[in-house]
């Protein structure tokens, strides 16, 4: 089988970064000063109060959920169409996830049915908003529910940074301000907007909150002396809480500062690639583009196409298959959580969130990423509707013999 050459997506790495980077390895290599300088552009850059930059999107997951005080007893509601990390989180703060459907019309979390879900279940205490390949959620309508039955709004943005929805008075609102939850959690993992390697950020404008993740990403331990219940010299500190070693390396943080200054151009190519692939499949009606609402601007991580494969006749993996044998890697985003075998043996069941399991059903990720090229985006769409025409075909005649 021939390599695959194209990926669902990947980094941009420039001479800027690669020098960004070695300038660090002369500096503190962790907890120096471009943590902090790091923090300050994420908080710039999205309009938040404060960041918190650290290990990866998993750990801010898990930071934001402790801050929150999400614990035994409680839950937190998200979409079952994400990665596991953002239902995992509540286990690890020994609290419960559950899931509400995704919108009928859409990718996302619906805002009824984490209503239902919340005026059913008074164990819900947080909902956890993903922006799923990019488009923001219908915040509006899910902070209302949030007041209304007391939850902690903590948005999963691994896919949106740099993402902006309208409000209903015409204020643009930039994902990651926080206007509406809590906390905002970043991944910065090579596949999504910008990269550290492995990296991640919580945005919020709640002083108390950032207080407490900045402590419990380095361990519960706090050092500052107005903070401190007594002194016994120069040397004292506290642990206060349990905290974790979920800390940024200075050297993750300079290659963050240097792709942050390119997240803007990095987008508009993302979204030029959409737009070509939404132009080559107007005509063809097997393949349903990703609609974003009006007023939005994806972040545009994923190009998530729906097809009908059941009724095409169609096996989606002999259209992998075919689409690899020309080095194209397409993906699936994702398998329902709720589906898993870790969450069937917590007593969820496939049909209870039927729109993911038709989503997961039609689902596949087309790649999507700034350095991919418009020859090479035309030869995915290209290859992605012959392959569909010749197996549908094959099936047809499969079914006249
Ligand atoms: C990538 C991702 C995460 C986890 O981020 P890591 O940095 O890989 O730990 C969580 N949620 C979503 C939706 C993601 O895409």
């Amino acid at each position: 089988m021939a390599k695959t050459a194209i990926s669902y997506g990947r980094q941009t790495i420039d001479l800027s970064d690669i020098e960004a980077v070695a300038r660090s390895l002369e500096g503190m290599l962790t907890q120096g000063p471009l943590v902090e300088a790091f923090e300050a552009e994420i908080a710039g850059y999205t309009g938040a109060k404060y960041a918190v930059v650290c290990s990866n999107g998993t750990a801010a997951l898990h930071l934001a959920m402790k801050a929150a005080g999400l614990g035994e007893g409680q839950k937190a509601v998200t979409s079952p169409i994400t990665f596991l990390a953002s239902a995992n989180a509540a286990l690890y703060a020994g609290a419960r996830p559950d899931f509400a459907d995704i919108e009928a019309d859409g990718m996302n979390l619906d805002p009824e049915s984490l209503r239902r879900k919340a005026a059913k279940d008074r164990a819900v205490k947080a909902v956890v908003p993903v922006h799923f390949a990019g488009t923001p959620c219908r915040m509006e309508e899910i902070r209302e529910v949030a007041l209304k039955y007391g939850l902690i709004v903590i948005e999963d943005a691994c896919h949106a940074l740099g993402a902006e929805w309208t409000d209903s008075s015409g204020r643009v609102r930039r994902v990651g301000s926080c206007s509406h939850s809590d906390m905002t959690i970043f991944s910065f993992h090579p596949v999504k907007s910008i990269t550290t390697g492995e990296g991640g950020a919580i945005t919020t404008n709640d002083p108390a909150l950032y207080g407490k993740l900045k402590t419990l990403r380095s361990h519960g331990v706090v050092k500052d002396p107005a903070r401190l219940s007594k002194s016994e010299g120069p040397w004292y500190y506290e642990m206060q809480d349990l905290g974790f070693n979920y800390r940024l390396p200075d050297i993750n943080c300079a290659l963050g500062i240097s792709q942050l200054k390119k997240l803007d151009r990095f987008i508009a190519k993302r979204a030029g690639i959409a737009a070509l692939y939404d132009r080559l499949f107007s005509k063809y009606q097997f393949v349903r583009p990703p609609s974003v609402p009006g007023g939005m601007r994806s972040a545009w991580h994923l190009y998530p196409a729906r097809i009908p494969f059941s009724e095409l006749g169609v096996e989606r993996k002999d259209l992998f298959r075919l689409m690899s044998e020309i080095g194209i890697g397409l993906q699936v985003h994702y398998i329902p959580v709720h589906t898993q075998p870790y969450y069937k043996a917590m007593g969820f069941k496939p049909g209870d969130f039927p729109r993911a399991l038709r989503f997961y059903a039609e689902e596949v990720s087309l790649p999507i990423y700034p350095l991919l090229s418009d020859e090479e985006a035309g030869a995915v769409a290209e290859g992605l509707l012959s392959s569909l025409a010749c197996l549908s075909a094959q099936a047809k005649r499969t079914v006249a013999v």
